[in-house]
């Protein structure tokens, strides 16, 4: 059997593959089974956060892996203890929780608004309330979280204490509180499988004053929208939001498992010996990989990320086919007037690798994508999109 037929007999059919096997690649090109070549507008979901097979990444990757590979959570190893003092440091949090995942990361900080809100405001306090549209991971108690009802139908019954309401509705949310057994509200700035759907500056304001004044905590997800991707270190930087909780995954490692949940001085010590735990959290060579990331995520290299996504955005807004653009950095979303699936096959092959978000086109390149690539794939998926020919 190839490949793709031992994949098909032997994994599970939970994921719909295109017909294409990558087999290397190099930033942000990569190579499949025949030897053609992409370019990667998609780095496997807003992971490789400087592409594939990045000199920098493997070097911080290989040291730690001739050094100690895996040490079990009951001694300390540096890479973890670094990683914590640079994250806390550059957002302000006081403690992280090391996961290997977003959902991980996202249960993590439910189990913190749980225990929080039993021990602060009594333990009939265990509403969670979340955005409809969202998306929060795939384990059973993040898939609670998670307002999409068409990923819950087969898999009842969900965690309970979860409440979905619609993203710029305080009524909605108003509402929910009324009987003041709200925890928290965990939100994604910008919904990404949602489709690149930004929340509105009025309504993050509005959530964090209300927040605030009823004693809630505020949860931003930064799983997706985390570590530059957006052309700040998290997304809720351009909201000028405090999250109690924020959690963060996907390019945190730049291609290696880790997800991270971190706690603000409210809710720091909430969590204690034998609360939560996890084998590989903190694994020493992820967080020596996200220590090597989140070193290069300097200013000027944030402005950059910024510039790039101002610059595909411009290249792509306005043109035949292409309705709209939403999403900031290099997290983009296209409305085409085409099926954005029959647009990411264009594509494919003409030799760009785009994703889809819901009805749109998704776009999430390398941070580090040269000006050059990015401006080839972006034509590339400009004639994908037109409906002139
Ligand atoms: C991908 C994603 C998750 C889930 O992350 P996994 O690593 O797949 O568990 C959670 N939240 C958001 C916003 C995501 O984009």
């Amino acid at each position: 059997m190839n490949i793709k037929e031992l994949d098909q007999t032997y994994i599970a059919g939970t994921y719909k593959r295109f017909p294409v096997e990558i087999v290397s690649g190099k930033g942000s090109i990569v190579q499949d089974e025949n030897g053609k070549e992409y370019i990667d507008m998609g780095s496997g979901i807003a992971v490789t956060s400087f592409g594939i097979a990045d000199d920098a990444w493997i070097s911080a990757v290989e040291q730690q892996i001739h050094q100690v590979q895996h040490m079990s959570n009951l001694y300390y190893t540096a890479p973890c203890a670094m990683l914590a003092e640079k994250l806390c440091t550059r957002t302000g949090m006081k403690k992280v929780f090391f996961g290997n995942s977003g959902a991980e990361a996202n249960e993590c900080a439910i189990k913190v608004a749980r225990k929080w809100a039993a021990e602060h405001k009594g333990v009939e306090c265990s509403t969670i309330i979340t955005l409809e549209n969202s998306f929060h991971g795939r384990t059973l108690t993040t898939l609670a979280a998670t307002g999409q009802a068409h990923y819950h139908e087969l898999f009842q019954p969900l965690t309970p204490g979860f409440v979905h309401i619609p993203a710029g509705d305080l009524d909605a949310l108003r509402r929910i509180c009324e009987d003041r057994k709200t925890a928290a509200i965990l939100i994604e700035c910008i919904q990404g499988e949602g489709g690149i759907i930004p929340l509105s500056r009025e309504y993050t304001d509005a959530l964090s004053a209300y927040t605030k004044e009823n004693n809630i905590l505020l949860m931003i997800d930064e799983v997706q929208t985390g570590n530059g991707r957006t052309g700040k270190l998290y997304s809720y930087m351009h909201y000028g939001l405090k999250p109690d909780v924020l959690t963060t995954a996907k390019g945190l490692a730049g291609g290696l498992p880790l997800g991270a949940c971190l706690m603000s001085e409210k809710v720091a010590d909430v969590l204690s010996i034998g609360d939560h735990g996890s084998t590989f959290g903190g694994n020493p060579v992820a967080c020596a990989a996200a220590l090597s990331v989140l070193s290069r995520l300097t200013d000027v290299f944030l402005d950059e990320v910024d510039a790039k996504g101002k610059l595909l955005r411009s290249l792509l807004e306005n043109q035949d086919g292409i309705l709209s653009v939403s999403g900031m950095g290099l997290m983009l979303g296209l409305q085409t007037e085409k099926p954005a699936g029959q647009v990411v096959q264009a594509a494919m092959e003409n030799g760009v690798l785009c994703l889809t978000a819901k009805n749109k086109v998704r776009l999430l390149p390398a941070l580090n994508i040269p000006e050059p690539l990015l401006r080839k794939a972006a034509g590339i998926i400009k004639e994908a999109c037109s409906v002139a020919n």
